[in-house]
């Protein structure tokens, strides 16, 4: 096949223990997830529901990889977030079946220009800017359920230069994973490939350039990745 430009590389992420990588289809992610980040970002959990917004597939940024500090923003913040990635998708998933579409789990990091999600709300102008930037997709290897099982409790944590800014257990999730892709299924066709970031605690905060900032998750081990300057 000849093509006008060059085809774009296909999106891969590591899978432990194994050879194999996952392809990445589509990422999506859930804003507003628990009760205490929606409180300090000045928000109310009764009234303001869980709600999507996606990045593209080539953001990811692998674990060790260093993360360049993004243009046109000087309020980066750090969310430490459960991903969860899809062996199979469909339309009008029912929760009760959601499970069995999940491949694996990993430890994520959505990286966030604040200052221009806030000028966002503010203007009631599209997120897509403050979330789907360049490297904003921070990712660690993929963990099949069927080494770790589904991950619906446990400590998340998020340490800065060593110091611990987001703690807090996947089991306050307001939405659960099996919730989460029965809800996006009624507005996207899921499939295989498709990442979801189910939202981060509270303790979200700035980064400086040459911090090492250390996502992590109980059964998934740690996300590791140093703040440069931009290339
Ligand atoms: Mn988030």
């Amino acid at each position: 096949m000849s093509t006008a430009v060059p085809v774009p590389a296909p999106v891969t992420v590591p899978i432990a223990g194994s050879s194999d990588r996952y392809p990445v289809h589509r990422i999506y992610c859930v804003g507003r997830n628990y009760a205490a980040h929606v409180q300090e970002m000045g928000g109310d959990p009764r009234r303001d529901a869980p709600v999507f917004f996606t990045k593209p597939a080539d953001a990811i940024l692998a674990d060790g990889a260093d993360f360049p500090y993004p243009p046109r923003s000087s309020d980066v913040h750090h969310e430490v977030e459960l991903v969860v990635a899809l062996a199979r998708g469909g339309r009008n998933i029912n929760a009760d079946a959601a499970l069995a579409c999940v491949y694996g789990y990993a430890v994520g990091n959505d990286w966030t220009r604040r200052d221009l999600q806030a000028g966002a709300k503010r203007a009631g102008q599209p997120w897509d800017m403050a979330k789907g930037f360049d490297h904003s997709a921070a990712l660690s290897p993929l963990y099949p359920v069927s080494t770790v099982g589904h991950i619906d409790r446990g400590p998340i944590a998020l340490r800065v230069n060593g110091a611990l800014r987001q703690s807090s257990d996947v089991s306050a999730m307001l939405w659960s994973v099996a919730e989460i892709i029965a809800e996006l299924s009624t507005y996207v066709l899921l499939a295989p490939g498709d990442l979801i970031y189910t939202g981060t605690p509270d303790g979200v905060g700035p980064v400086q350039v040459g911090d090492w900032v250390e996502a992590s998750i109980a059964g998934l081990g740690t996300l590791s990745n140093r703040v440069v300057e931009t290339r």
